[in-house]
């Protein structure tokens, strides 16, 4: 009998699933539970001429292998992001040239360790002077901000594996990421593939061989496998009949970080008077990363918050969040808030930590992660699949790579398991 696949989430994963497992005649139906297609990769047209708002993922860490090759079949270019960096007092480019030298060594400590640790537990053995020495807050930083990760619970080996395979290059797709999510779609064959969005899947009913997915829209889908293609912490939201605890409880014990990302749209880049080369501009205020589009001087400065201080902010509404982030920028440049708010164009504000479909912004990996993503990675009773860019062991976590890479490999269990 020929395979019907359903997919749950067309987000990068269940895109570059459904992609493959169609190229090899295999009939998928994707069933997305937004109105739009992308999941956390979300990019919207701007007011002011910015190439691309980037809402969810915006860089490319180096020249990643699967993204890169899909951009250039796609014939989709990237622009590597330029500029220096900044700090709002500029002695703290001193203190940051002395952590640089510092951070080689802590980089070489950490290689040392032979049994994983949390990543807080090396950094109290590790950092002489403890958490008040600036190379532990930095490292501290680092971790929580870049990785979103809880450094009680995030891996040492694991950060330092990522860490050690961050590029200095870092690229953006040229008119924004939603190109590669397109072309993925419409290089999904036409024939074998059907794509259903506003269809949020609230319950499974399956046995082996079978599956009845149900949507809280009140549509059926029947197929005989099933690749659930969300983020982990939406697992929570779906009813499995009978019930898949061990693989629900393994994607609920992932680390998953969040992220508070704004952007806002100025009249002119006032910045480039005082701070013409600015790429990031690191701050003290509660939003203390911020970011311009160089080589592109288009008037868009991009906040960013990562980590549980993330979560500090109480008032999340996009009114709350503008307020901290103006309050941020007026002290970083030393300009008046009120003059910064009479030349704002636009607000760019999506909340992942509070949208029902993510319910954060990417994942991190904590100690121990082999034995969740074990179980992941195995189907249950040939019939039920998993994919999303937590579930993935390379050296870029958290990353559309991480989802591409999963897609693939899920994808090509399926097609073997069929030849
Ligand atoms: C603010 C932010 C910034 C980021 N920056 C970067 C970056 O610069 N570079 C980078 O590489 N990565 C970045 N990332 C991470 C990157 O976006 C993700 O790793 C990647 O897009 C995840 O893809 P995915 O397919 O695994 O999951 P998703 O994109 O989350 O796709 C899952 C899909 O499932 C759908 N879904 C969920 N529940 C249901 C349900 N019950 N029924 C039907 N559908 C459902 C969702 O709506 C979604 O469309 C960022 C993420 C965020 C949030």
């Amino acid at each position: 009998m020929e395979d019907r696949i359903i997919i749950i989430g067309a987000g990068a994963a269940g895109l570059a699933a459904s992609r493959l497992l169609t190229r090899s005649r295999h009939h998928v139906t994707l069933l997305e539970a937004k109105e739009h297609i992308g999941g956390r990769i979300l990019s919207v047209d701007s007011t002011a001429g910015a190439d691309s708002i980037e809402l969810g993922a915006e860089f490319l860490h180096g020249k990643l292998p699967l993204t890169t090759a899909l951009l250039s079949q796609a014939k989709i270019s990237l622009v590597e992001s330029g500029g220096e960096m900044f700090h709002e007092n500029n002695q703290r480019r001193v203190e940051w040239d002395q952590l640089t030298k510092q951070w080689g060594e802590l980089m070489r400590d950490m290689g040392r360790i032979k049994n994983d640790i949390p990543f807080r537990v090396f950094l109290d053995q590790y950092v002489a002077g403890g958490n008040h020495s600036s190379l532990y807050r930095s490292a501290r930083g680092f971790a929580e901000g870049f990785d979103l990760a809880d450094i009680r619970k995030t891996s040492t080996m694991a950060i330092r594996d990522e860490w050690q395979h961050e590029e200095d290059q870092q690229f953006r797709v040229k008119g924004g990421y939603g190109r590669l999510i397109h072309y993925l779609d419409k290089s999904s064959s036409r024939k074998y593939f059907t794509l259903v969005t506003d269809a949020p899947v609230k319950s499974v009913a399956w046995r082996k061989g079978e599956v009845k997915v149900f949507t809280s829209k009140d549509q059926a889908f029947f197929g005989n496998k099933l690749i659930v293609a969300i983020p982990p912490k939406p697992y929570s939201k779906i009813l499995f009949k009978p019930a898949i605890s061990v693989y629900r409880n393994a994607a609920l014990s992932l680390g998953f970080g969040h992220a508070l990302k704004i952007m806002l749209e100025f009249q002119r880049p006032f910045w480039q008077k005082t701070h013409p080369h600015a790429g990031f501009v690191f701050g003290n205020g509660d939003i203390p990363v911020w970011w311009t589009q160089l080589p592109s001087k288009t008037p868009l400065l991009t906040g960013w918050l990562g980590g549980p201080r993330s979560q500090k902010i109480k008032n999340r509404s996009i009114d709350g969040v503008t307020a901290v982030a103006i309050r941020s920028i007026a002290q970083i440049f030393n300009i008046r808030e009120n003059s910064l708010r009479a030349s704002l164009r636009e607000i760019y504000f999506h909340d992942w930590s509070l949208d029902e479909f993510s319910m954060g912004s990417y994942s991190y990996p904590i100690v121990n992660v082999q034995s969740a993503l074990k179980v992941l990675t195995e189907p249950v009773e040939k019939t039920i699949f998993f994919c999303g860019e937590h579930i993935y062991a390379g050296h870029w976590p958290g990353t559309v790579e991480a989802a591409l890479n999963s897609g693939k490999a899920v994808a090509e269990k399926i097609k073997l398991r069929s030849v």
